[in-house]
């Protein structure tokens, strides 16, 4: 393949856990990746490195994907240095949990720019380019709790819900360009995110009886961009049975 025909799949949080494992993933079915993340040099460096190891192109961009500004800037200079996109995967997020009481204005803001507004604010800038190629994959880093809620979690839970009708809708206006966008619904995976959770006792309500790991993610999104021809408006749980 000639590399103006390379794919190309941008991923934000690709620094550590569950993106970093979909960008090696990708990378090594072929595509050159642009790696994106808020501040960890070293973890970026190094998903960089292993990437270039594996044959394919890479690039690190450090931005902060809550900051509409940020995105369209880190978008524009990602496409003229890959030339086209053919994967997204809006995956960077965070957590900042607390009971609803207690959630202050902040709290709540962080997690809605940094897990569902970052999605509109990553995909608007790239969208034309994805619609004149007449091809395209959004993946939206969805979650369980975006599904059934969680105490604890109003902030995260409203944001990855809204991913889901982001999702859903994105995938009905684009599906006529060949553009299928779907979402990921993850359980709990062993990321810096799950860091100090009960795995054992987390594990034994898991149909499956384990955590899951970044790479089961990341089969899944290797999988709809690659076979998922047919797929698109669909929300994929990958969670061990824990959703049914
Ligand atoms: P993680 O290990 O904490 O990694 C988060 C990644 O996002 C890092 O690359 C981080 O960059 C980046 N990031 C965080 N805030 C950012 C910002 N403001 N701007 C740019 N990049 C930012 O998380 P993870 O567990 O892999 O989670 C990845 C996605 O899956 C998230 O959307 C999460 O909500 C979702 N998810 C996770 C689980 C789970 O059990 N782990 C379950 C369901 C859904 P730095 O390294 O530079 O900090």
């Amino acid at each position: 393949m000639a590399d103006s025909e390379k794919k190309v799949a941008l991923v934000t949080g690709a620094s550590r856990g569950i993106g970093r494992a979909c960008a090696i993933e990708l990378a090594q079915a072929g595509y050159d990746i642009a790696v994106t993340y808020a501040g960890n040099d070293e973890a970026a460096n190094k998903t960089i490195d292993e990437i270039k190891a594996i044959g394919v192109n890479a690039k690190a961009y450090k931005f902060d994907v809550s900051k509409q500004e940020a995105c369209a800037k880190a978008a524009e200079q990602i496409l003229a240095d890959f030339g086209r996109l053919d994967v997204l995967v809006n995956n960077a997020g965070i957590t900042r949990d607390g009971l609803f009481m207690r959630m202050n204005a902040e709290n709540w803001e962080a997690v809605i720019n940094t897990n569902l507004n970052s999605a509109f604010y990553m995909t608007s800038p790239v969208i034309k380019t994805m619609v004149k190629q007449r091809s395209g994959c959004i993946i939206n880093m969805s979650s369980i709790v975006g599904r059934m809620g969680n105490a604890g979690q109003a902030n995260y839970s409203a944001a990855k819900a809204g991913l889901i009708g982001f999702t859903k809708s994105l995938a009905k206006e684009l599906g006529s360009r060949s553009i299928r966008v779907n979402a990921i619904a993850p359980g709990f995976i062993q990321t810096d995110m799950t860091k100090g959770l009960e795995t054992e006792k987390i594990a034994e309500h898991i149909p499956l009886k384990r955590l899951g790991t970044p790479e089961d993610i990341a089969k899944t999104v290797k999988f709809l961009a690659e076979e998922g021809t047919y797929i698109t408006g669909q929300i994929i749980g990958v969670d061990g049975g824990l959703v049914v």
